[in-house]
């Protein structure tokens, strides 16, 4: 397939906010899309050149694309940057004055996508002196190389301004219209991706052997899987009807770190077959002869290994097992009393230029709760016992990493007992799980019940919310030019977030100005496609999807303008539409925390907070 005619498919999906089409659309484009290309393919809709959880950034801003665009053109970047201004969007720019530039005769070239998706991939592999010319050189000579249209696509993709409007969801919906005409295997496809959450991939196989080539996927060290999450309640009488006698752990306030970890010996056949004269000199290169893999990922698959040295070196002395997949909760404690200090300043590891310092002055401590896979072994269809088994069995005893020890909670007693003891320890409450439940790759499901401190209030839990758009502040915020935050949820339905607040209040000067600093890098021009807000509550500026921060609230109303969880019906006149259900708003929603380790999609769902609302009714 042409690039070009990949452009006209991302120009019919830029053209549409509907799921459905969207849908349709990409199945038509993968039926056409040839087996070798595909997983390429699947990379550049992201906006990418590898899989999300790869570290590999395109690296380039707005300055060099104008830069690459005037040298393509033989124009002035003055020229570039006016239309830019014009247009809004340096794509809509490059394709208006590729059409002028046409009329004068420039030529281009057919390329095939694989040929343009080398070059983009060399664009965001380069790296080091002198890189951002030879990243500009590059776009440049793609820029010439193609027709107008393409040429809109190729500067947004480095720029990360794809515009398609959906996620991972979708091309998994489409994967299953394309083999079955309907949504009939969107269900197992999704199992698949949530073990190997790589779109290149698992459309390759799809494409090359049907659901054969997805039926087996297992595990593997370095590519993240993606976690598994717990459902709330708010009793331990709740958790027992639930789910029976289970085990409780402690709810560690930290950060959920997925670590992958291989170490296999080199040339092994070689050494094992080495002669008995060489025996001295054999076990020297035993010694020294071990390939090894350590990898950390965060709950949104960010490779994170960087930020945990002192994790990194406990995973060599501690882990027995050769290859393991584990999960466990990062707690930050403080060296003089020992105490374990809250999630954000775990995060302060996060500033990747004084890591080493970090790490002396903020120590911290895994404590390991999963296994999922160990020496060739998944253990994801495995029983919850088995699995902490296994793991109590591959960890050494040691300072960094800890087993995450179990109660068996029998009784309503036991459980309160694990959970006052939970609090009294500086944790956030405990952690009820099905004690033959299995390891539910991406799911949340009932094998694992959350049960926090802050649900014995009315509301029964923090949520985590999407920063959308903000309004121009008046009175005392206007120094920082910003006055209330619109905020939403995600509905997994649709595919698209939608609102339950704006947040002004609660934040304190500082916590405003970090805010301010962060939303100034995702302002964008229009409403993202994705968003679904009432034009009531249309913001001064939009923001594209990234920030996600969690919210306290006094409890959730319902809200005729506010899009999460609202059903709209056809006015009688038929020309517009009333509302049939109000949607849900939070009262009194003020920020707690940023959400760094959450990725848009993450954000607490429509289905959550519709269960949290029930829920306040029953205590109530
Ligand atoms: P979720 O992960 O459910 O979307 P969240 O990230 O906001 O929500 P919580 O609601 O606080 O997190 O609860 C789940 C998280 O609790 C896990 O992702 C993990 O980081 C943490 N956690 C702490 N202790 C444990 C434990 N013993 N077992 C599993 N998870 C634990």
């Amino acid at each position: 397939m042409t690039f070009h005619t990949l452009s006209t498919y991302f120009s019919k999906l830029e053209a549409t906010t509907l799921r459905n089409e969207m849908t349709k659309i990409l199945s038509e484009l993968y039926k056409e899309a040839d087996k070798d290309e595909i997983g390429k393919l699947c990379y550049l809709l992201q906006g990418r050149v590898v899989p999300l959880y790869e570290k590999i950034e395109f690296g380039v801003a707005d300055k060099m694309v104008i830069r690459a665009i005037a040298q393509a053109l033989n124009i002035k970047p003055e020229t570039v940057l006016k239309t830019f201004k014009e247009e809004g969007d340096l794509g809509k720019a490059v394709e208006k004055l590729k059409v002028k530039s046409q009329k004068l005769k420039v030529s281009t070239k057919n390329l095939r996508i694989s040929e343009v998706y080398e070059v983009l991939y060399k664009v965001a592999t380069s790296t080091g002196n002198g890189s951002q010319e030879i990243k500009a050189q590059l776009l440049s000579q793609l820029i010439r190389d193609v027709d107008p249209l393409s040429a809109r696509y190729i500067v947004r993709m480095p720029l990360g301004k794809m515009r398609l409007g959906f996620s991972d969801q979708t091309v998994l919906d489409a994967f299953s219209w394309m083999i079955a005409g309907d949504k009939s295997l969107k269900d197992e496809i999704e199992r698949a991706y949530n073990v190997r959450p790589d779109l290149g991939f698992i459309a390759s196989q799809i494409k090359k052997r049907g659901m054969e080539g997805i039926k087996h996927i297992t595990p593997t060290v370095g590519t993240p899987i993606l976690m598994a999450r717990a459902n709330r309640l708010s009793s331990s009488s709740e958790i027992l009807e639930k789910i029976g006698e289970c085990a409780v752990e402690y709810k560690y306030d930290g950060l959920r770190l997925q670590v992958h970890y291989s170490r296999k010996q080199k040339r092994h056949a070689e050494l094992v077959s080495a002669s008995s004269k060489n025996k001295k000199k054999t076990l020297k290169q035993v010694q020294g002869d071990w390939q090894m893999t350590i990898k950390m990922f965060s709950r949104n698959l960010e490779d994170i290994t960087e930020m945990f040295p002192d994790i990194k070196e406990a995973i060599i002395k501690q882990i027995t097992a050769e290859e393991v997949i584990l999960e466990g909760e990062v707690v930050a404690y403080n060296p003089h009393t020992g105490v374990f200090v809250p999630f954000q300043e775990t995060m302060q590891r996060k500033r990747k230029y004084d890591i080493a310092e970090k790490a002396l002055e903020i120590p911290v401590k895994l404590f390991a709760f999963e296994l999922l896979y160990a020496n060739g072994k998944s253990f994801l269809g495995k029983m919850y016992t088995e699995r902490k088994k296994k793991l109590k069995s591959i960890i050494q005893k040691g300072n960094t990493i800890v087993y995450a020890q179990e109660i068996i909670g029998k009784t309503s007693q036991d459980i309160e007992d694990m959970f006052d003891d939970s609090v009294a320890k500086h944790f956030e409450g405990i952690m009820a799980k099905k004690l033959d439940g299995l390891y539910e790759a991406g799911v949340r499901g009932w094998n694992w019940i959350k049960f926090k401190k802050a649900m014995s209030k009315k509301l029964s839990d923090t949520i985590d919310v999407l920063v959308m758009g903000y309004t121009m502040g008046e009175g005392k915020r206007t120094t920082f030019g910003v006055g209330q935050f619109l905020t939403g949820v995600y509905d997994e339905d649709q595919d698209k977030f939608v609102t339950t607040s704006k947040i002004g209040t609660g934040l304190t000067d500082e916590q405003f100005r970090e805010f301010i600093k962060r939303v100034k890098k995702l302002e964008v021009k229009e409403k993202p496609k994705e968003y679904d807000v009432d034009k009531l509550l249309t913001p001064d500026v939009w923001l594209r999807p990234s920030l996600v921060v969690e919210v306290g609230s006094d409890e959730i109303t319902r809200s005729a303008v506010h899009t999460a969880g609202r059903v709209l019906k056809p006015s009688k006149s038929g020309k517009a539409f009333d509302v049939a259900t109000p949607g849900f708003a939070l009262r009194f929603p003020r920020l707690e925390n940023f959400r760094d380790d959450k990725k848009a999609t993450d954000a607490t769902s429509v289905k959550e907070i519709a269960e949290m609302f029930k829920k306040q009714f029953q205590k109530k």
